[in-house]
């Protein structure tokens, strides 16, 4: 695996006499396996990359851009990338998975009239664009697996697999236990989860914008001190580790000095990590060392990395099928086509689609005047030459002749309207009656308390999650008596977790948010905290459950039964507290 720099800085490209050895062009750099080129962040070191390419000759540049977010620095490059240009050429770009916004708008965004002549979609090469959620994938001979960093933006690493040999790009990321900016003490939860992600690397390249006394204005801005790379690479016994994202007040000089700080401490360190800062223009030759033992990383969900929308299509019209399939690939949203409208409609298909295209015809409108269409709820869009009132099951027409613009408007609408929906819990039969014994306890709205605190510090410490709570389930909020890792005093029950067990007045567990359509579009789990994992275990008062006590997770999670029974006892102990008056000690 062949590994060169192409920029090393941080935040804003910064050129001059004072950054000339280690580099002033924002993140990018170049990978080669024996067969395929990948490019990870487009800073303005992609400018530079883009030119060697075009003079190298090759007729028809193939390549795979993984990018880790969509801040500035680390897509600039984009409109000056020259193998974009010409047609012939093709590239598939990552990137995370966002919110609301395509990752082809998000970077059109940046290409928009006002600030650039040459629109994203006018630049020749095929493009193909693809959003990835934490997970494994392959390109080419290399197999790629993700992981969220703790960045300001929805940020991914990336580690890559290929022949034999290891390398992992963490880049922007900020220590997730600020302690540990210091490099020292105990690794514990998330930032033992990132250590795991580098483990047994050849090589990491690692954020290290700040030095540590630097760090103490800059927390919360999610960048690493060196200290914190250092310490995590040697954690995870990797081979090498090259400090990046170097700040833009950094001089030479000043990346120098630090290097033999850290350098000189870690010449008392037992086994030897090899610490270097990225510079521009620095290339390596990875081979499989004796250091790397790829197979003790532990697996993570076998959750397939690409969460691409798609379309499914049963239109015969060509002219309305060739516009469709345009504004579709404009959006690189992904088409399967049907043959006939039943077949589309079957509930069989595999992915399941995200949207249903139709033509109006006899066939059609008996189906979707169907009650079981109907009561299926599928987002479906019909071509036509009028609007049929008769057709309930029919979210959107696309009236003949349209354009591929007018299209795309309706398709996208479509999708984001069925992206945002979540399901509420119902609520209990005797609500009343549980409200009444809720409201009995005379508690919402009291300070904390140190006895029911403790319940969710052990809850937090024994599942190993970043939050616990015991939440009580008022009318129209869930109201946190205690919390652990939650800023949230309240928050609404509409999109409440706990309702769910409540209304089940059973344990709940969600091991993987995404994948469960009841939660997976829930603004928690797309937007803050970013749950991925719950449990939660009712606590009842006499017959009426009036919450939970629940642990979540930003990772997907199974729990085995002695968990659960670990936390039927957990709930036991807030009945308890409960139960007692006000204030009471023990
Ligand atoms: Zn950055
Ligand atoms: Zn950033």
């Amino acid at each position: 695996m062949y590994v060169r720099f192409w920029g090393t800085r941080g935040s804003l490209p910064t050129p001059g006499r004072h950054t000339l050895r280690f580099g002033g062009n924002t993140s990018c750099v170049e990978v080669r396996t024996a067969d395929t080129l990948v490019i990870i962040d487009c800073g303005s070191g992609l400018h530079n990359l883009g030119r060697a390419l075009v003079h190298s000759g090759e007729s028809a540049v193939k390549g795979h851009i993984l990018i880790t977010h969509t801040h500035w620095d680390h897509i600039q490059g984009i409109p000056f990338f020259a193998p974009f240009f010409r047609p012939g050429n093709e590239w598939d770009i990552y990137a995370p998975k966002g919110l609301g916004q395509s990752l082809h708008d998000t970077l059109a965004g940046q290409m928009q009239y006002a600030y650039f002549p040459v629109r994203l979609d006018q630049m020749g090469a095929k493009i193909r664009y693809h959003e990835l959620v934490e997970g494994d994938f392959h390109v080419g001979d290399v197999k790629v697996r993700t992981q969220y960093l703790n960045h300001t933006a929805l940020t991914l690493g990336y580690r890559l697999e290929a022949d034999g040999a290891v390398l992992v790009y963490s880049t922007d990321h900020e220590p997730f236990s600020r302690h540990l900016a210091s490099g020292k003490g105990p690794i514990h939860g998330q930032d033992r989860r990132h250590c795991e992600f580098l483990v047994g690397a050849d090589l990491v390249i690692h954020d290290a914008q700040y030095t540590l006394s630097e760090y103490a204005d800059k927390v919360g801005w999610g960048h690493s001190t060196v200290d914190y790379a250092v310490a995590m690479c040697r954690e995870a016994k990797t081979a090498r580790v090259a400090l990046t994202h170097h700040d833009p007040a950094r001089t030479d000089d000043a990346i120098e000095e630090i290097l033999g700080g850290i350098r000189s401490e870690e010449a008392n360190a037992a086994a030897k990590l090899d610490i270097f800062a990225a510079a521009e223009g620095k290339s390596l030759e990875l081979q499989l060392t004796e250091g790397a033992i790829a197979s003790e990383v532990p697996p993570i969900s076998s959750m397939p990395a690409l969460a691409t929308p798609v379309i499914l299509m049963a239109v015969k019209d060509p002219i309305a099928a060739g516009t469709i399939r345009g504004a579709a690939r404009e959006d690189g949203i992904a088409m399967l086509e049907a043959g006939r409208a039943d077949e589309a409609l079957s509930t069989a298909t595999t992915p399941q689609p995200s949207l249903v295209i139709l033509e109006w015809g006899p066939e059609t409108a008996d189906l979707l005047t169907h009650e079981d269409v109907v009561a299926r709820d599928i987002p479906l869009v019909v071509v036509s030459d009028e609007e049929h009132l008769s057709a309930k099951a029919v979210s959107d027409w696309l009236i003949k002749p349209f354009s591929s613009a007018y299209a795309r408007t309706r398709i996208r609408a479509c999708l984001l309207r069925t992206t945002c929906r979540w399901e509420r819990a119902l609520t209990s039969q005797n609500e009343e009656q549980r409200l009444a014994s809720l409201h009995g306890l005379s508690i919402l709205d009291t300070p904390p308390e140190e006895r029911f605190d403790r319940i969710t510090r052990l809850a937090a410490s024994i599942f190993n999650t970043p939050m616990a709570s015991i939440t009580l389930v008022d009318r129209d909020r869930q109201w946190f008596k205690s919390s652990y890792g939650l800023d949230a005093v309240e928050s609404s029950r509409e999109t409440s977790f706990c309702s769910h067990a409540v209304a089940a007045q059973d344990v709940l567990v969600v091991s993987d948010a995404f994948q469960d359509p009841r939660f997976s579009d829930n603004p928690l789990v797309t937007g803050s905290p970013r749950i991925r994992f719950y449990a939660g275990c009712p606590i009842f008062v006499g017959p009426d459950c009036v919450g939970t006590v629940c642990v979540l997770d930003n990772r997907p999670r199974q729990i085995d039964d002695n968990s659960v029974s670990l936390l039927h006892d957990l709930a036991a102990l807030a009945e308890l507290e409960l139960r007692k008056p006000q204030g009471s000690k023990e």
